[in-house]
């Protein structure tokens, strides 16, 4: 008996989508330790929040941990993820006397010397962005306890209490949702007229292309998959940003997560990936859809990106 034929399924794939800039270059430094160095490199924190990055790193000898604390005395480099440091995990490491490789983003850095400029100009540094995170725990780190003050939402900016005309700043974390961000900076900057914001954007380049390729497709489809790790801010912004403009989103982190109840009976479907996520994972899922649809792939682009980082210092070819 022939098989009924498959239905058609109409992919809408956001570009750009997945890795950024800042997560090329991390993901390189661990391999160019491993390559320099030898295994084993310790990593502190996930390099990149990505379970297959994760897991392919650790099987080429990366040990990750959590805290400068858990690395023994060792010859052996120990790399800042992506997501940036407290000074007093670089202190700590300098007190050791441990090789510290610094994989944080450039653009993350950029916010951290910012924070610093406000500070050493007597300004108090408001900090937009989603507390535990490692990028928000890196940068109040920058500057002594007390002096960052986180602000999460709208509704917690009633909550501050500065004298009209305090001395103010804020910065934000690189990977906020631009609507949520731009709310929250405005109920912000109505509420204390003098602040001092950043002379260019803290959200990142990636960040909001990702946003906006994503925004521009979700109107479209009757679905939206998200390829990303749930510890991914960036990625559960988009996952946000396609709900809010119209479809459903699932944030996956590979094809064995599909939900068929939800993606077995559509006819169009927008696919993005997180900053994090490698492309392997957006294949992958595209074929599992192959094998249950006829489908037709379409690129919706958002923008063009050419951005890219050098390695650190210490892992550069003459290094
Ligand atoms: Fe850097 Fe943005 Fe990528 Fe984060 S998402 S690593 S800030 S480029």
């Amino acid at each position: 008996e022939p098989r009924p034929p498959k239905p058609p399924l109409k992919i809408l794939l956001c570009s750009p989508r997945g890795f950024c800039a800042g997560v090329v270059r991390a993901i390189d430094a661990v391999e160019r330790a491993l390559a320099k160095f030898g295994p084993p490199v310790y990593v502190r924190h996930e390099i990149v929040h990505n379970r297959y990055v994760v897991e392919a790193l650790k099987a080429k000898g990366a040990i990750f941990v959590e805290e400068l604390e858990e690395v023994p005395d060792t010859q052996a480099p120990v790399i800042f993820s992506a997501h940036g440091v407290a000074k007093s995990v670089s202190a700590a490491a300098e007190e050791r006397s441990l090789l510290a490789i610094d994989a944080t983003c450039p653009l993350v850095t950029k916010v951290h010397r910012e924070a610093e400029i406000h500070w050493k100009r007597g300004r108090t540094v408001l900090l937009v962005g989603h507390a535990g995170h490692p990028e928000v725990v890196g940068t109040m780190g920058q500057l002594p306890p007390g002096a960052v003050v986180l602000v999460e939402s709208v509704g917690a900016i009633a909550e501050l209490d500065f004298a009209d005309g305090a001395n103010l700043a804020y910065v934000t974390q690189t990977t906020l949702s631009i609507d949520d961000s731009q709310e929250i900076v405005g109920a912000l900057t109505r509420r204390f007229p003098q602040i001092v914001g950043p002379h260019k954007e803290d959200i990142c380049y990636a960040t909001t292309n990702r946003q906006a390729a994503v925004k521009q497709v979700a109107p479209h489809v009757d679905a939206v998959i998200v390829v990303g790790s749930p510890n991914s801010s960036n990625s559960q912004r988009l996952r946000e940003v396609a709900e809010r403009a119209g479809a459903p989103a699932r944030l996956l982190q590979g094809r064995a997560e599909i939900d068929w109840n939800l993606f077995g009976s559509i006819a169009t479907l927008g696919i993005t990936a997180g900053a994090s996520a490698p492309e392997v994972l957006v294949e992958e899922i595209m074929d599992a859809f192959a094998e249950r649809y006829e489908i037709s792939v379409e690129t919706v682009s958002a923008a063009d990106e050419d951005v890219s980082f050098p390695l650190p210092k210490e892992l550069r070819a003459h290094a």
